[in-house]
């Protein structure tokens, strides 16, 4: 097996937002078929259709309160919608009813797993159980798109990454183990590639060694590519989605966003982990460890080159290149004295809210100990902040005089580079910028490629227009 080495093998992800419907899966079916003939390998990781895992976190959750109906009509909902999707595509006959059984039976088995939550199991196989029911959408998504390679004359196999990705037991947001994983790759996915098949692996999915099923937090399917990527090695990751890459800022929020040509690692890192949602933030390492470059494209625009992020090009270049803003909670009081206990009480009920999953990104502390503010990172969900929010305040209505917290929203507003740490006049021209806007707090990224401020929610969009103006004006600078 000399020649394996010279093999040159790509790893496409598809995201939800790439794959809702019939058209998107034809320019799915479009770009895997071309890129098949010019890599000798590839490698199709796949995320549940769009909108998906939020109907499945949903049934899980009304399972929990034991809302039978409630989970079902999500079961229905989500079977019509798969046939409604399966129906109109190109498929024979017996490929389209060997589908609609995959459809029911995976469907059932979500059912078995939102009755088995409802019978007020403990917490770790609840955990544990919401993770299947969860793990139904990259499996329905997987069968379909392998179906339909068939179809075109492709060897597509769809494959339960739960045989591939070997993880911890942290349900809801688990880490792979590497060594594990390599050697189920070693196994299950080197024999298919080496028979010519293209295999169809869901994303987001894991599974203990023990064989219990897990998922990698929300997005992560980017994760799973990543890590297949990097174990591979893979020549090149590209990520497909339905936008021209990673942005200078929220499109939504500023028109004149516009597409990052080029990224180093750790701001991509960076750009994921400050909240540009398009990356799962934990992507980056095993690809930068690796080498493995990584392309972001929209299959709506399948020969525009995107976003690549690797290593830095040998010009040092020194650039603001995006703006990011997240939602945190800063707690204050006028009085001085020490957080210790605010600190617990924030801690155990970020904990008890948002699970496992709690994982503060920054938090920052004034010295007089009036000030705590916390920012949670967005893979937890939107409704995080608000759900932390309410917790924190009910909890804080208990100790009315021990707690004289004053609780609102906040804004992470970040400003990624390169180089911060070598160009102070950038960060300087931030800080400038932001002239006339109260700064709560501020910190510098540990990978010197950013830095953050924590500004009043009714700030933030000021604040992020004021700094992506500084962006424009770095990029046509150097560019
Ligand atoms: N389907 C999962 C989610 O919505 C994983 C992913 O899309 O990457 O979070
Ligand atoms: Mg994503």
């Amino acid at each position: 097996m000399g020649r394996l080495s010279t093999m040159r093998s790509l790893v496409m992800k598809f995201g939800g937002n790439a794959l809702g419907t019939v058209n998107a899966l034809s320019q799915l079916l479009g770009i895997v078929t071309r890129e098949t003939q010019r890599w000798d390998r590839v490698v199709v990781v796949v995320s549940a259709l769009d909108g998906v895992t939020d109907r499945l976190l949903e049934a899980a959750q009304l399972a929990q309160v034991d809302n039978l109906r409630g989970y079902r009509r999500i079961a229905a909902n989500l079977r019509s919608r798969h046939f409604a999707l399966v129906d109109e595509l190109p498929l024979d006959p017996p490929a389209r009813t060997a589908l609609a059984a995959d459809i029911d039976q995976l469907l059932s088995q979500m059912l078995d797993a939102c009755r088995a939550i409802a019978k007020n199991m403990s917490d770790e196989l609840l955990a544990s159980a919401s993770d299947e029911v969860v793990a139904v959408g990259e499996q329905l998504s997987a069968r379909i798109i392998a179906a339909l390679l068939r179809q075109q004359g492709l060897r597509g196999a769809a494959v339960d990454s739960r045989e591939l990705i070997i993880t911890d037991a942290v349900h809801g947001n688990a880490n792979p183990d590497f060594a594990q994983t390599a050697q189920r790759m070693q196994e299950r996915l080197l024999p298919m590639l080496q028979r010519d098949i293209v295999p169809v692996v869901t994303g987001y999915i894991g599974a203990t060694s023990d064989g219990e099923t897990t998922t990698l937090g929300r997005g992560g399917t980017d994760y799973t590519a990543s890590v297949i990527s990097a174990l591979l090695p893979a020549d090149a990751l590209w990520i497909w989605t339905n936008v021209a890459g990673m942005m200078s800022a929220d499109p939504r929020e500023l028109q004149d966003a516009r597409v990052i040509a080029r990224l180093s690692y750790d701001e991509a890192a960076d750009l994921a982990y400050f909240g540009a949602r398009l990356l799962h933030a934990r992507m980056i390492a095993p690809l930068a460890e690796r080498q493995v470059p990584l392309r972001i494209k929209s299959i709506f625009a399948p020969d525009a080159a995107g976003s690549l992020v690797a290593g830095p090009p040998k010009t040092a270049e020194e650039q603001l290149k995006a703006v990011t803003s997240v939602l945190g909670l800063s707690l204050r009081r006028r009085m001085s004295g020490s957080l210790a206990g605010v600190n617990r009480l924030v801690g155990n009920t970020l904990f008890k809210t948002l699970g496992m999953r709690s994982e503060v990104m920054i938090a920052s502390q004034s010295s007089g100990g009036s000030f705590l503010c916390l920012v949670i990172p967005t893979s937890i969900g939107i409704d995080g902040v608000d759900r932390l929010q309410r917790a924190l305040q009910a909890k804080m209505g208990e100790y009315p005089e021990k707690m004289p917290w004053q609780i609102e929203t906040v804004s992470l507003v970040t400003a990624i580079g390169s180089r911060l740490d070598s160009a102070p006049q950038l960060v300087g021209q931030v800080l400038g910028a932001l002239a006339g806007i109260e700064i709560l707090a501020l910190s510098l990224g540990a990978s010197h490629c950013s830095v953050s401020v924590v500004v009043r929610q009714a700030d933030a969009r000021q604040a992020v227009s004021k700094i992506h103006a500084l962006v424009l004006k770095s990029g046509s600078n150097s560019g």
